[in-house]
């Protein structure tokens, strides 16, 4: 791949920060985006901005189209079974919401166990932690190996005959670890729990097939793959998404509205209440047309050998400490504390010079303890990201490294 000319599709790749040439490392937080999601976003508001499911008029029919076109689009992208079982969400964040509230509430007794473990971002854990309590259910931890895997042996062990859910993450927007996620589905569905995963460091990186996989649920946003903020994607087996309640009512989701009660359309609109996000799915749709265009296992393997290259760097640099598998287990990120430096410094640092890196917490506080640190730096690539920006990366390292000893 030509990845200085795929660089040309991304206009912000362009500009300049504090009067250096951006790098941009810090796709685990938010992807860059590409000309083709920017004008097909852009000619949806020009030429085609209209409520969707309502009007019969030609502008609410394209709309309607081009909405339920990205639908299919992502359908295929996931290769899930039906259309049905794609529910557009705000992010990944509010389709765990969904699973943990509607699903959550439907399945979870008092006494119950649902399944999770330290690697887990914010929004893989409180949902999880509030329908615990809600329900006087438990929340089981399983442990983490020394370099931040998850050994199947270990998941064996957390689940028992009241474990109903497993929650995992797909990879970890912090160690870079992937979890065998196939094998997890088959020890939950051995117990007869279900499994929801956290997709959103996996789908725009890797190829996903939920019916491989055979996970119930699988939540991942659109501004991680290329796509604008504001939307997300809920997968769920048709069979259970039928059977559970909406969390949000009004416009669009409704069957009937009689004076005092209502019922619900089908799936998937029953979870889509009010306005949806249109101009995003259309930005989602392109998002997905881009992807393939370049194909999810060369941009898999492009960032596998861009980690490679950045991890053996970065270990040879004396007091760095890198949190998370070896190069060849993880995913295109590295999480990492430089000694005497705070990650803050550092990252304002690596600003200073254009480079974006991540520092703090990143949404995943029990796993900063586990690394026994308050925060750390990450380095996250994508298609877009060069050798040599990793080469000046590392050079910008070694700098501040000087200035802070
Ligand atoms: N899960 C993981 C692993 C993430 O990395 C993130 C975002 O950083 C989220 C969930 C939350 O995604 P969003 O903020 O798009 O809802």
């Amino acid at each position: 791949m030509d990845i200085n000319k795929i660089r040309q599709d991304f206009p912000i790749l362009g500009e300049q920060v504090n009067g250096k040439d951006l790098i941009y490392l810090d796709t685990s937080a938010t992807s860059q985006t590409p000309l083709k999601v920017i004008e097909a976003m852009n000619d949806y508001y020009r030429e085609y901005n209209s409520n969707v499911h309502r009007g019969v008029h030609t502008l609410g029919t394209k709309a309607t189209d081009a909405y339920e076109k990205a639908r299919m689009n992502v359908r295929s992208f996931i290769n899930a079974k039906r259309f049905e079982e794609i529910v557009y969400t705000r992010g990944t964040t509010a389709a765990i919401n969904l699973v943990a509230r509607s699903f959550g509430d439907l399945v979870i007794e008092s006494g119950d166990e649902i399944v999770v473990n330290e690697m887990e971002h914010h929004a893989n854990i409180v949902p999880w932690q509030e329908l615990a309590k809600r329900k006087g259910a438990k929340l089981v931890f399983i442990p983490l190996e020394e370099n931040g895997t998850i050994a199947l042996d270990s998941v064996k062990d957390a689940i028992s005959a009241k474990t109903k859910i497993v929650a995992i993450t797909h990879v970890s927007n912090v160690l870079g670890t992937v979890n065998d996620i196939k094998s997890i589905a088959e020890i939950a569905h051995a117990h007869d729990a279900y499994i929801s995963v956290d997709g959103a460091q996996a789908v725009p990186h890797m190829a996903v097939d939920v019916q491989d996989l055979d996970v119930d649920f699988y939540a991942f946003s659109g501004h991680k793959m290329l796509g604008p903020t504001g939307i997300g994607i809920l997968y769920g087996k048709a069979e259970l998404l039928d059977k559970m309640e909406p969390i949000e009512y009004g416009g669009d989701m409704i069957d009937y509205v009689y004076k005092t009660e209502s019922t619900w359309t089908d799936l998937p609109v029953k979870f889509e209440a009010g306005t949806p996000m249109i101009a995003e799915a259309v930005g989602l749709n392109a998002a997905i047309d881009y992807i393939n265009e370049l194909g999810i296992d060369n941009i898999y393997q492009h960032e596998k050998e861009l980690v490679a290259y950045a991890y053996d760097k970065m270990s040879a640099i004396e007091g760095i400490e890198i949190y998370g598998p070896g190069k060849d287990q993880r995913a295109g990120l590295i999480t990492f504390n430089l000694e005497g430096v705070h990650p803050h410094d550092l990252a304002t640092a690596l600003d200073s010079e254009g480079i974006a890196v991540r520092a703090g917490h990143h949404c995943a506080q029990p796993l900063m303890k586990w690394c026994k640190a308050s925060s750390t730096a990450r380095a996250s690539f994508y298609i877009y990201n060069t050798i040599e920006e990793i080469d000046q990366f590392i050079e910008s390292l070694e700098k501040t490294k000087e200035f802070f000893s």
